[in-house]
């Protein structure tokens, strides 16, 4: 299993940090400044992802004796690791001492995930800005004490593990998971239909992958994926569709199993309320979306035009969703499906380096500034791309930011940046 180090000073609360990520509930024991502890392995779990975690003693540098063979293990601990986290304490800020670990942790070319511990409230949270200056990167405030954080930097230690290798030829992971998706006769279970048949494969389980009974596998341009939940869809011809309770039920169970949604429109009916629900369970589920308009055989000149000023005035709180012309009768154009939902994913699974991030933002908000409200205009002090699968931003500012300032700020966002396919969320974190 991969070895993750958890480095810092003396009582920034390591132990804590280890006893959380292993799940352990005990007594926590802190370092003790000059009493020496080995390394010690455990075995970690996150997501189904095993890894081993070692604790080393705080880490002292050039102090004398005892302290400074401690500081040793964590160097040798260092050396062995696939990822080091370093911990800082967010309530004394970065120290000489973190500055000395910092140039050894160089030295060490490992990938190192800066947590600011200690972060126990919002306000502490702010804090965690000073630690940028330590040049690791961004800061991960956290309270290893009470939990806050700390599944977000799990997930991001995940992120920075080295990839396992292969389980199925072909892919480092899984099929990917799609949720079809629509009002009934929309044409989910022909398109199932039609893309098992058309494209040759399909097949009910691969080697090494789990698949539920209840999914199904269709290759479709080369690759194998998963539509989630599909039982129903495959069985039913005439379908006696329950009530639309049952029917959205179902909808939001398919779309938390999928990564990517695709919501099937009657292009030959108008875009329906009922339609509007199965968008928004997509979109606060956080999922990819592609819109397929089924039944394009249907559509004539007349039909064109209305559609499209439906479209302007029905789909406008989501002109990002990428859209496809398909019909499922004709198979007209269902190959555009495989390229639709691989860019929808990538949008999905985008990551805007920080650096890149903080320099387009300090440009727009020259530019345009917040408009000032009684004398003052909050600022925004700094941007983070706090997580991906939706791509989640937050913005650290001296302010709460008016809502249209927030909207025009996440508007050009999605214009620099793309994510074209995926949801994202912008939350602002104002300083107290
Ligand atoms: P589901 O309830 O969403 O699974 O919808 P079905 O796949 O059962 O389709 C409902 C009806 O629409 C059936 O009569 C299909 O033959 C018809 N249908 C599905 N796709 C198309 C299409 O692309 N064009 C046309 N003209 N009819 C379609």
């Amino acid at each position: 299993a991969p070895v993750v180090a958890v480095v810092g000073r003396p009582n920034v609360g390591k132990s804590t940090l280890v006893n959380r990520i292993i799940g352990r509930r005990q007594a926590v024991v802190e370092d003790v400044p000059g009493v020496t502890r080995d390394r010690v392995p455990y075995d970690a779990q996150w997501n189904g992802r095993r890894f081993t975690v070692v604790d080393t003693g705080g880490w002292e540098p050039d102090a004398k004796d005892r302290a400074a063979a401690i500081a040793n293990q964590a160097e040798i601990a260092v050396q062995t690791a696939d990822v080091v986290v370093f911990v800082v304490d967010v309530t004394v800020g970065p120290t000489d001492v973190d500055e000395a670990a910092v140039k050894m942790l160089r030295r060490s070319h490992k990938p190192v995930i800066l947590v600011a511990n200690k972060a126990d409230n919002q306000s502490l949270e702010m804090e965690a800005v000073s630690l940028w200056s330590l040049g690791l990167g961004e800061p991960h405030p956290i309270s290893a004490l009470h939990g806050r954080g700390s599944g977000d930097l799990l997930d991001d230690i995940l992120n920075a593990l080295p990839t396992p290798p292969p389980i199925v030829e072909g892919g480092p992971r899984g099929p990917r998971r799609v949720a079809l998706v629509g009002r009934p006769n929309v044409g989910k279970s022909s398109l199932l239909n039609r893309v098992s048949k058309e494209e040759r494969a399909v097949v009910d389980s691969v080697a090494g992958t789990t698949v539920d009974p209840v999914d199904s596998l269709v290759e479709m341009d080369g690759e194998l994926w998963q539509f989630v939940d599909t039982a129903g869809l495959r069985k039913r011809v005439n379908q006696a569709s329950g009530t639309e309770y049952y029917a959205s039920l179902r909808t939001a169970g398919a779309v938390e199993a999928a990564e990517v949604a695709v919501v099937l429109l009657d292009s030959a009916e108008v875009i329906s309320e009922q339609d509007q629900r199965v968008l928004t369970q997509v979109v606060d589920a956080g999922r990819a979306l592609v819109i397929a308009f089924n039944k394009w055989d249907l559509v004539d000149a007349d039909r064109r035009i209305f559609l499209d000023k439906e479209i302007d005035r029905e789909l406008k709180r989501i002109p990002w969703a990428i859209r496809v012309n398909i019909s499922a009768k004709t198979g007209r154009a269902v190959d555009k499906l495989a390229p639709a939902l691989r860019k929808a994913l990538a949008s999905w699974e985008q990551r805007v380096p920080t650096g890149a991030l903080n320099q387009w933002l300090t440009t727009l908000t020259q530019a345009t500034p917040h408009p000032v409200r009684g004398g003052r205009a909050p600022r925004i002090l700094f941007a983070t791309q706090a997580g991906v699968a939706p791509p989640r931003f937050v913005l650290f500012t001296t302010g709460p930011l008016d809502a249209g300032y927030q909207r025009f700020i996440e508007r050009k966002l999605r214009e620099e940046f793309g994510f074209e396919g995926s949801p994202i969320e912008v939350s602002v974190k104002p300083r107290k």
